[in-house]
């Protein structure tokens, strides 16, 4: 008989989870959400006559450290576009301190120093810092092992690494990938980070989904029934099967259940199941916002046409502004008025400027939540194991979409599917 699969949460995680199952089994994909997760929080923009669609994060990638996604998206026929994102840094007063360029050398990208940054030396000095660092942070790479069991903070010291270009630098760009406090990154497993910086960001800048969300998920759906407005309440066991129990008390029973939510939202269902929910509990999560809007003021003054992406440092802040100016990143917003994507709003936006604002959760990795992933991956790799654990959380790595794909791989070869293009390598 077709096994029937439950699949709660349709994040990247979710819905990748379900697409490779889907021969395999009869699956069914539960949404709190009104909308498919991975598109929540998708919006209209409307400008210059044409109407284009934002997606809320805008999920960008790398060739290198996301081979997973990468394989995902060319089996299901999704393109790549590349994308520019190169930085300017100033100060909250708006002094800019570092602004860079980019340039494409084929698939690599060459980073230079924008005018006004030419004639600042200080400038210079970051440049030559940046390179220092990812020399070394590459050279590191075939190793990084060797760094499990210090935090990133220490590994850095190691280098002595001058705190002039950890914290103009280093710290807001990885605050906003991995969308958490200064601290929270300095406190990262050395491994994980190095892994992340010398995997592919640095030499090929990055990339987004052609048709973005709207043409991910459609194909990601591809049989698989989706019931949105679905928010499960608890998972417990029965004698061979699972039971959902629904937020609006109906419930369902499964041969398996596949939870893709996040840890702290999975350890909510799972009274029934102590141990995995006192293990998820122990994997912590920051929280921020983001929004969408016209309001250029977030962007410092430049003399030299303005690079994409602006970091704002405010003085003794646990985080950076980091904004986004969609018309100069993506292709697909060049002929509208500017947009941008503000991460950890630190301005006071009118309200008649905003065109969305999203508050999210992200998992921080620290060694104790990876002790605590390792217990639950043995947990899920007992015989007769029927509740699996699948999310950007569950792997050994900086939880981006990579992650989460990877950890889809995980749960449907443990279910006996077939992944098309590796098996599930690492973490
Ligand atoms: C601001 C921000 C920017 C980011 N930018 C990038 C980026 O550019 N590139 C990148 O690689 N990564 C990025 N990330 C990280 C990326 O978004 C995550 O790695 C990814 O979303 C994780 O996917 P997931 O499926 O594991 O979890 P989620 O996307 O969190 O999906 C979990 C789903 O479960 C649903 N759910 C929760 N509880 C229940 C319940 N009880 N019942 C039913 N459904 C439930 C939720 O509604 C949600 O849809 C960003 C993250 C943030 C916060």
């Amino acid at each position: 008989m077709t096994p029937r699969i439950a699949v709660i949460g349709s994040g990247i995680a979710g819905l990748s989870t379900a697409w490779l199952l889907r021969e395999l089994a009869e699956v069914t994909l539960f949404e709190a959400s009104a909308r498919a997760g991975m598109g929540a929080y998708t919006v209209d923009y409307e400008s210059c006559g044409s109407v284009t669609r934002i997606d809320i994060p805008l999920r960008i990638f790398c060739r290198g450290y996301y081979r997973n996604l990468l394989a995902l998206y060319q089996a299901i026929g999704v393109r790549t576009i590349e994308s520019d994102h190169a930085g300017v840094f100033s100060d909250e007063g708006g002094r800019i301190l570092l602004h860079y360029g980019t340039l494409r050398a084929g698939r690599h990208r060459l980073a230079f120093l924008k005018p006004e940054s030419l004639l600042n030396p200080r400038a210079w000095r970051l440049a030559a810092q940046n390179q220092r660092f990812f020399r070394r942070v590459k050279q590191d790479l075939g190793n990084s092992e060797r760094f499990a069991d210090i935090s990133f903070a220490e590994y850095l010291d190691s280098l002595r690494s001058p705190a002039e270009f950890v914290d103009t630098v280093l710290l807001p760009i990885l605050s906003v990938t991995c969308t958490c406090d200064y601290a929270s990154v300095l406190n990262y497993p050395a491994d994980i980070m190095i892994d992340y910086l010398a995997g592919g960001i640095h030499d090929f800048g990055v990339m987004y989904a052609e048709g973005g969300v709207d043409n991910i998920v459609p194909r990601l759906l591809e049989g698989t029934r989706l019931e949105t407005d679905a928010p499960v309440a608890e998972v417990s066991p029965l004698a061979d099967a699972l039971r959902i129990e629904h937020r609006d008390g109906h419930s369902a029973e499964f041969d398996h259940v596949v939870i893709a939510t996040q840890a702290h939202q999975a350890a909510a269902l799972l009274a029934p199941f102590p141990e995995r929910a006192a293990l998820l509990e122990r994997i912590p999560y920051e929280s921020s916002e983001l929004c969408i809007h016209t309001d250029s003021r977030v962007m410092p003054h430049s003399a030299s046409p303005r690079s994409p992406v602006g970091y704002t440092l405010p003085n003794g802040s646990e985080r950076a502004q980091v904004s986004v100016d969609m018309t100069r990143a993506f292709s697909r917003f060049r002929q509208q008025d500017p947009v941008y994507q503000t991460w950890h709003p630190l301005l006071d936006i009118p309200a008649e400027r905003q065109l969305a604002r999203a508050s999210f959760t992200r998992p921080v990795v620290t060694r104790d939540s990876r002790r605590s992933i390792r217990s639950l991956q043995s947990l899920q790799a007992e015989p007769g194991n029927r509740l699996w654990l699948c999310g950007a959380y569950m792997t050994e790595r900086v939880p981006l979409l990579d992650a989460a794909v990877q950890s889809a791989m995980r749960v449907a070869t443990g279910l006996g599917a077939r992944v098309p293009w590796s098996s599930p390598g690492g973490g």
